[in-house]
């Protein structure tokens, strides 16, 4: 078996190339090949010695998710169905984003195959929990992300990040290090579904990035059912983890509303979330809903979505509506890899 070089840190690669023989310094040069350079093959490092490169194509590889399907949408928003080493699939998605001056990309991308956190209406969660991502099959879709120049990084595919906590982490550190990928920390947001235990972690390491929870709901009864994880972590115990990461980091945290019609969009909901945000540093960012075929939620209607806006601008919350992206191609997370599981094949869908 040759030893997977993406996803080793400057050391790691450093005590690499030390174990096979060669100075140390060496390492550094691979890491800049395989991170600010991107080069897909040993043969590309051309200030490597000859005979170095050809040891390293003996005994290693550089292996990024292999992209079966590709979808782009109408408004540039582009879905990709990767496959792993064992043959399982994950997705990404590269949403652009007008600013002044040009357009902005940013990655979506996964960190589990799967999701053990089963929120009712996300269709990873509802095709069950396979396995969590390697550093090299994480950091290994942000480097495909970069080839079309992606700024930003949303950790908001499949899968719940603070679960595959290590990983998680190792993948930032190596996103964000100015020697290689170089991403800004504050492009960089973890949406987490409210797992508190990690949110306690996070706060701890020093970083810039942006946090994201899930709420959907400010009422137990509610959230018990929407986000399982809720009857692990009451609102009442994740609000005390992101005062903690509050405290310690004094970044403003991001909320996520998914808007679900007669679900949660009534006034008690919306003072529930307003008493939920007192006393934190917070914006809401309210998601309408993206339907997923034979699922049961509905998105609501665009009178429900502005008066529930202005409910909590009225109560001086921060809040933004998500415009919604690729809804043409089903781009709301594990929509992709559901139909192929159905075995459907869509129009526009380009097979690679
Ligand atoms: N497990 C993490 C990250 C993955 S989901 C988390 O829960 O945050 C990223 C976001 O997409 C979550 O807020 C999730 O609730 C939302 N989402 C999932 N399915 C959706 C859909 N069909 N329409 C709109 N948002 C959806």
């Amino acid at each position: 078996m040759k030893t997977e070089l993406i996803g080793m840190s400057l050391t790691e690669l450093e005590d690499f190339l030390e174990a096979m023989g060669e100075k140390r310094f060496r390492g550094r040069q691979v890491y800049r090949w395989i991170y600010r350079n991107r080069v897909r093959s040993f043969a590309e490092m051309t200030d490597l010695p000859r005979g170095i490169r050809e040891e390293l194509a003996k005994i290693a590889c550089l292996t990024l998710p292999c992209i079966l399907q590709e979808r782009i949408s109408e408004d540039g928003t582009r879905k990709l169905l990767l496959q792993l080493k064992d043959r399982k699939t994950i997705e990404m998605v590269i949403i652009p984003h007008q600013v002044t001056g040009g357009t902005r990309y940013t990655a979506c991308i996964s960190s589990q195959v799967g999701c053990p956190v089963r929120c009712l209406f996300c269709a990873p969660g509802a095709s069950g929990f396979e396995r969590n991502l390697e550093v090299y099959e994480i950091v290994g879709q942000a480097l495909l992300g970069l080839q079309w120049g992606i700024s930003n990084v949303v950790f908001m595919g499949m899968g719940e990040p603070l679960l595959n906590y290590q990983a998680v982490l190792q993948t930032v550190g190596l996103l964000i290090d100015h020697q290689g990928i170089n991403i800004g920390q504050r492009h960089i947001t973890i949406s987490t579904a409210g797992e508190a235990r990690g949110i306690r972690w996070l706060a701890r390491e020093g970083l810039q990035v942006t946090l994201a929870v899930s709420l959907h709901s400010a009422r137990d009864e509610l959230r018990d059912v929407l986000v399982p994880l809720n009857r692990k972590y009451p609102l009442a115990v994740l609000r005390e983890a992101l005062n903690f990461y509050q405290g310690k980091t004094r970044r403003r945290v991001t909320l996520e509303y998914v808007l679900l019609d007669k679900v949660n969009t009534g006034w008690e909901d919306a003072q529930a979330l307003i008493r939920f945000t007192r006393g934190l540093l917070v914006n809401v960012n309210l998601i309408p809903y993206n339907e997923v075929e034979c699922g049961e939620y509905r998105c609501p209607q665009r009178e429900v979505i502005d008066r529930f806006k202005m409910w909590l601008t009225r109560a001086g919350v921060n809040v933004t509506l998500r415009e919604e992206k690729g809804a043409d191609i089903e781009a709301a997370c594990g929509q992709l890899k559901t139909k192929k599981v159905n075995g459907g094949q869509q129009e526009n869908t380009r097979q690679r």
